[in-house]
């Protein structure tokens, strides 16, 4: 294991240099340039074990790729859950074909008319009595099967994500030690 050696500098603050560094030239925080000791006087200096670097060492604790791991897999997962729930709901509603939902069209279409003004309804039902009962453009609930597809399709795809959300998130816990002290 690596000893980190204390170097003090004029400003007070004490700047960590390793074995690997003697002799070189480190540079302080303040700006100074400070002669790290050849590896003989580094000895006579203040030691440190840094406990995040004894950590990383052994395998036990955190490290980047841990944290990105984690944080990708946490990200994933909540994306991934909250589309599924989208999801799952649409294809609640439409599983039956998407009966409730018409209905529920219907309904409002029937609180438009109440709330018609007298001429609009009259206009409204020569149209109909000319052309039949028909509703302008698509009605909605003609591609209910479609959705129903698709939202199937996007579910497929999130639990799958959700998956890969999940088994990174666990990949990035699973040999997580508490950093012992030395
Ligand atoms: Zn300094």
């Amino acid at each position: 294991m690596k000893a980190v050696y204390l170097l003090p500098c004029s400003c007070g603050q004490k700047v960590p240099v390793d074995a690997g560094q003697a002799g070189a030239k480190i540079a302080c925080s303040c700006g100074q340039q400070l002669n790290v000791p050849t590896f003989r006087a580094l000895r006579e200096l203040e030691q440190v074990v840094p406990v995040a670097a004894a950590a990383v060492e052994s395998g036990g604790g955190w490290n980047a790729i841990r944290g990105m791991m984690f944080s990708f897999g946490l990200l994933v997962s909540l994306v991934a859950a909250v589309c599924t729930c989208y999801h799952l709901y649409m294809f609640s509603q439409l599983l039956d074909g998407g009966e409730s939902w018409k209905q529920s069209h219907l309904q409002e279409m029937d609180l438009d008319v109440d709330y018609m003004a007298p001429a609009d309804a009259l206009a409204d039902f020569q149209s109909m009595a000319t052309k039949g009962l028909t509703i302008d453009g698509v009605p909605p609930w003609s591609h209910v099967a479609e959705l129903r597809d698709s939202s199937r399709r996007w579910l497929i795809g999130e639990l799958i994500a959700l998956a890969i959300g999940l088994v990174s998130l666990a990949a990035s816990l699973i040999g997580i030690r508490p950093a012992r002290p030395r």
